[in-house]
């Protein structure tokens, strides 16, 4: 019996397994199905990681290396190579590697599988099903981990993060980037990427636009035909773009790879499309908790590692059986809040300030983001000069002005 499993050696897991470490767990084990450590930073080889929580600019793989030195110091199991196939409300996971199907416990397991990319499927965008469509980050592997070369002229739909950095990645390798196409009004990756990723190599981004159709030539993607969208995302009559291009590279989003965490029976939030959490990253099943992008889809892997370490410490007290709470408030929200993460929060516990992030539905200039009681008095307010869906916004609300709450809090934002 292992008093830890980690599940996921990405950054979340091995800050997480790394915490626990450091708290005193003594057997802990991390289970990876890829043949590394490292998780998603492995082909993230560009920088602007690390800077919250190294104070340096480094790229995906160094700073996944950072823990990776960490970990081989210590006595934590690493077990590459190894699907978890299964995972039970008890603690129970079901692993395949090339020595069989084996079952393990654990005292208490923390879930950081991630996210997976958002398919073509998913939107069931219309055209010919011929080579060359991919998704941004199945391309970014085949580039930067196995030295292929994926296309020459390119369009991007969508402008999640992943896409503009490949449209950034493809130009240096000397792909031309024609357009990045975005169906909302806003882009859906953060500021600094649009700057530096589009705007440095005057690349077009196209708001409130879509791919209405895809032409294949020989098999292989020879065109699309762009359009604008109005408010409600109904094409606009005569207002088609004809991009010739070779690729096609789909950026629409991520989604929460919680096919265990659902089998275990843990409660998921239908908004996130990740588990429902305590302030402590406890997901509805005593005992398994979790963090990164299993959770919810994180912008900076910096805010991941310290999520993961929140998880590591509250798995240790349930491990050393030193939790004091006794009853749960919930977290509300109002719109264009789309969400919280956590959704509930554990009474009394013994941290000064809760985290709580969230993101809007909408672009907000300058606005007071509020929390109001159950009594529906404001507890605190959040001064902000925008509000953007793109970046994850963060609030610490000092426990103190909860403590007595018996129901629930709401998050709301008014505007100047
Ligand atoms: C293309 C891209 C660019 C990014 N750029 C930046 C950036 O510039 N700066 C920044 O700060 N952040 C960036 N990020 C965000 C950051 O990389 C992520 O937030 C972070 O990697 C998430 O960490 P994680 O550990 O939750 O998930 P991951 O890194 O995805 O790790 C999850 C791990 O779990 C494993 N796993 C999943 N299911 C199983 C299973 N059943 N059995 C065994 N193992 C399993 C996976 O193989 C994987 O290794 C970027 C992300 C992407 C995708």
């Amino acid at each position: 019996m292992y008093d830890l499993i980690v599940i996921g050696a990405g950054p979340a897991g091995l800050s997480a397994a790394l915490t626990a470490y450091e708290k005193g767990l003594k057997k802990i084990l991390v289970v990876e199905r890829d043949k590394e450590m490292g998780g998603i930073l492995n082909q993230c080889i560009h920088n602007g990681f690390g800077l919250h929580l190294f104070k340096e600019e480094l790229t995906g793989p160094e700073f996944a290396g950072k823990f990776i030195e960490k970990i081989k110091e210590t006595n934590i199991e690493i077990m590459l190579d190894t699907m978890v196939l299964k995972l039970d409300e008890n603690k129970n996971i079901y692993i395949l590697n090339t020595k069989g199907y084996q079952k393990l416990s654990a005292k208490a397991i923390i879930l950081a599988m991630g996210c997976r990319e958002r398919t073509r499927g998913a939107i069931a965008t219309p055209g010919d099903r011929g080579a060359g469509v991919y998704t941004a980050g199945a391309a970014q592997r085949y580039m930067n981990m196995d030295g292929y070369s994926v296309g020459n002229k390119v369009v991007i739909l969508g402008s999640g993060d992943i896409g503009l950095i490949m449209a950034r990645r493809m130009t240096l390798e000397g792909a031309k980037v024609l357009a990045c196409v975005e169906i909302n009004p806003y882009s859906a990756g953060l500021r600094r990427n649009i700057k530096q990723c589009l705007e440095d190599f005057n690349i077009p981004l196209y708001l409130s636009h879509t791919i209405t159709d895809i032409k294949c030539t020989n098999n292989r993607v020879s065109k699309v035909i762009v359009s604008k969208v109005d408010e409600a995302y109904n094409t606009i009559k005569d207002s088609e773009i004809e991009i010739e291009c070779d690729t096609v590279l789909l950026s629409i989003g991520l989604i929460p790879e919680n096919e265990l965490s659902k089998e275990a029976n843990i409660t998921i939030d239908q908004r996130t499309k990740g588990p429902v959490v305590y302030e402590n990253m406890e997901t509805s099943v005593e005992g398994i908790f979790c963090c990164g992008n299993v959770v919810q889809v994180h912008d900076l892997a910096d805010n991941v590692a310290l999520e993961a370490k929140k998880a590591a410490l509250a798995a240790c007290k349930y491990v050393l059986n030193e939790r004091t709470f006794e009853r749960e408030i919930k977290v509300e929200v109002n719109k264009p809040i789309s969400y919280t993460v956590p959704q509930k929060i554990h009474l009394p516990i013994d941290e000064k300030l809760i985290d709580i992030s969230f993101r809007t539905n909408k672009i907000l200039g300058k606005c007071v983001i509020k929390v109001v009681n159950s009594s529906g008095e404001v507890i605190c307010k959040y001064p902000r000069e925008y509000v953007i869906p793109a970046e994850l916004e963060k609030i610490n609300i000092p426990v103190s002005l909860i403590k007595d709450e018996k129901n629930n809090i709401t998050i709301f934002i008014e505007e100047d």
